[in-house]
């Protein structure tokens, strides 16, 4: 019989599908590494495996803990699930301005959700910051993984996601290419693939236009899970060789265009990457193989990038206009 002992050991090996549409003009083979293939739908359970892994082993985390993070989104999702496996309790901190989805999705997995107000200053007790600080140091047994500074992000994506690369593209990748949010995906994966390939393989960051990676100064910029206002210890600027600026336009326009041209739908930080990784590709010849991580999956933004009205409420124009009957016949 052929399955998996529990749901966390399916983690990892996310497939490497070509883009045939979006590229047309380009001869470098573009791949996109679809991390929505992981169980809780993103590239986050790597890190969240390796977290608590490493917690266990170095004392911080035992039967009866409680791990006790500020995060609304992919992480929160990936730690529930391996917590849930493991046993240990989840307490997530969440500002009010998430949407109820995502709080439903953290509860489902059977994680706690403490709402904290968005309009408070960070040293208010009351801010997102302090909540999570104060949970941490009152709940016994309590971890706070603190995915920002911990240096297991990284190196889960240097034990997985960069030997995967590497043997599904039998070691001719010359060109990777994530975005930049904690910085742990590209620190980890890039620093493997330029150890193993001595230098040869460029490592290319990409960045919504106003964060801190790519000059600005924390502007406030509508894609999510990227971009930053400070810089975190999970980030290694020394592993990468450029960063490129993208709107958020061109991102939510590319966005779309993987789900209505290739068939892959994606958040909004993939369509962020996949338009970086085009600007880099059109100088490069054909025999460039350039794979672009892909974070998660599109169902979390069909309110948002994949909402004509929403687009609209921020000045994008969307060319998917709900159709008439009367339309789709004449
Ligand atoms: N995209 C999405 C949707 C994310 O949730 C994240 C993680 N914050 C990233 C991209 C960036 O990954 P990393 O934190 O490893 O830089």
């Amino acid at each position: 019989m052929k399955y998996a002992e529990t749901i966390v050991d399916l983690v990892g090996n996310t497939p490497l599908v070509k883009l045939n549409h979006v590229t047309s003009g380009v001869a470098a083979t573009v791949l996109v590494k679809v991390e929505y293939f992981n169980p809780g739908g993103s590239s986050k359970d790597r890190i969240a495996t390796k977290i608590i892994e490493a917690a266990e082993a170095e004392g911080k985390l035992g039967p009866g803990g409680t791990i006790v993070e500020p995060t609304s989104g992919n992480t929160g999702v990936g730690l529930a699930l391996v917590a849930q496996q493991r046993g240990y309790r989840c307490v997530f901190v969440v500002p009010d301005k998430v949407g109820e989805d995502k709080r439903a999705v953290l509860r489902a997995y059977g994680a706690e959700v403490v709402v904290t107000p968005t309009s408070v200053a960070p040293d208010s007790p009351e801010s997102y910051y302090s909540v999570s600080d104060r949970l941490t140091a009152e709940i016994p047994g309590a971890f706070k993984p603190n995915q920002y500074e911990n240096q297991n992000g990284p190196l889960s994506h240097y034990e997985s996601t960069g030997p995967e690369i590497w043997r599904d593209t039998d070691s001719r990748i010359t060109h990777f290419v994530a975005g930049v949010g904690t910085g742990g995906t590209i620190s980890g994966t890039g620093r493997y693939l330029k150890e193993v390939s001595e230098g040869a393989v460029a490592v290319i960051g990409a960045d919504p236009e106003g964060s801190v990676y790519s000059g600005g100064t924390g502007r406030p910029y509508l894609v999510e899970g990227v971009g930053e206002d400070f810089w975190p210890g999970a980030y290694d600027p020394s592993v990468v060789d450029e960063i490129i600026a993208v709107s958020d336009a061109d991102s939510f326009e590319m966005t779309r265009r993987l789900a209505q041209e290739e068939g892959i739908l994606v958040g909004g930080s993939s369509g962020m990457a996949v338009v970086a990784a085009l600007r880099a590709a059109k100088d490069l010849g054909p025999d460039a193989v350039m794979v672009v991580l892909l974070p998660d999956g599109g169902r979390g933004y069909l309110g948002k990038i994949f909402n004509d009205g929403w687009m609209r409420s921020y000045g994008f124009a969307p060319d998917s206009e709900e159709r008439t009957v009367a339309d789709v016949i004449s």
